[in-house]
């Protein structure tokens, strides 16, 4: 394959040898790009902004919002081809095996399922298009709305914050941080994370958490990991946090995981601990039915429709935020 410099005519035998060579027309990459191949937002019209080669080509939108907006206000038939497309491509680029779940589409800047729901019926129908199986297709079993507050769960001598179940022990488990007792066991265990130690784990820790996982896969387990935020704050908690992380790099970190172990493991942002209080017995309980259900888009609805728990999180949150910061403006802690 040639690759040709559109400012003088010239020839390279690959990427890199004609990205050196455009400095000397003392251009920048990106306005290189944009010069000779001008992309532009579907919804705005404006040029797309250069970040990288890969970027740059594979973007119609400047942000999710716009792809969002843009999905909603479309001809039906250029949604439908835009949407094919885009998974087509996705699918190809990440060689996936399965199609992915809700919270891999929404931090991969892919259409929703709604919007997919919208335009296909349903997103197995989208998947039986392009020839895939969906990794999370189960229904939601309505026993999952019931109680399950008094079940007898054991809790792993590692977990450095436990929760208060109301009948919990305390043993040493093989992976996670919580399953049923022996009389009850499903199979089913649950790794609770804080926001920031959910962060480390997928970067940091990415390698360990893979062989903990390749555990559970050849123990014939599932493991939930339940994370305590509500994905809607991670943007402004990150903002806000004393040390941020790279939220696009954290967020590949974790799709890498699924990809990896669709039928090991799946992610869900609980909204708080006291939201974990009540999802992770349920999690237990259900265990094998709920394993190919794709939670994360079922629990995003459940804490939509209960505004009282969203709320108290978000309270919790503001508070830790800004008390340090005011006490430090008043000369509270000596003006250090
Ligand atoms: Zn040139």
């Amino acid at each position: 394959m040639q690759f040709k410099c559109k400012e003088c005519n010239e020839d390279f035998s690959n990427k890199r040898s004609l990205h050196t060579h455009i400095k000397k027309h003392k251009l920048l990459l990106g306005d290189y790009y944009v010069k000779h191949f001008p992309r532009f937002d579907k919804l705005t019209g404006d040029p797309i902004g250069f970040k990288g080669f890969d970027q740059y080509f594979s973007s119609n939108f400047n942000n999710n919002a716009n792809m969002i907006e843009w999905c909603g206000s479309a001809p039906q038939q250029d949604v439908r081809d835009f949407i094919l497309e885009e998974f087509k491509q996705k699918i190809e680029e990440k060689s996936l095996a399965k199609a992915p779940s809700s919270i891999y589409l929404k931090t991969a800047g892919l259409p929703t399922v709604d919007i997919i729901k919208n335009v296909f019926g349903s997103y197995s129908a989208l998947c039986a298009e392009v020839g895939l199986d969906v990794a999370f297709g189960a229904r939601l079993d309505d026993e999952f709305f019931k109680d399950y507050s008094d079940v007898d769960i054991f809790v792993d001598t590692r977990e450095n914050h436990p929760l208060l179940f109301k009948n919990a022990t305390t043993m040493k488990l093989d992976f996670g941080d919580y399953s049923l007792t022996a009389k009850d066991y499903s199979y089913t265990h649950v790794e609770r994370k804080s926001w920031q130690d959910f962060a480390l784990t997928v970067t940091s820790g990415h390698k360990r958490f893979l062989r903990e996982l390749e555990r559970c896969k050849r123990a014939g387990c599932f493991l939930f990991i339940v994370v305590e935020i509500d994905f809607l704050d991670i943007e402004s908690v990150n903002y806000a946090a004393f040390k941020r992380v790279n939220l696009d790099y954290v967020f590949h970190q974790m799709r890498d995981v699924e990809s990896q172990y669709p039928e090991t493991c799946q992610f869900i942002f609980s909204g708080s601990r006291e939201d974990s209080m009540s999802l992770i017995p349920k999690i237990l309980c259900l265990g094998k039915r709920l394993w190919r259900v794709d939670l994360q888009y079922f629990w995003e609805k459940h804490l939509k429709d209960h505004g009282l728990g969203k709320r108290k999180s978000k309270t919790a949150q503001t508070f830790r935020r800004y008390k340090p910061k005011n006490l430090a403006k008043r000369g509270i802690f000596g003006g250090g």
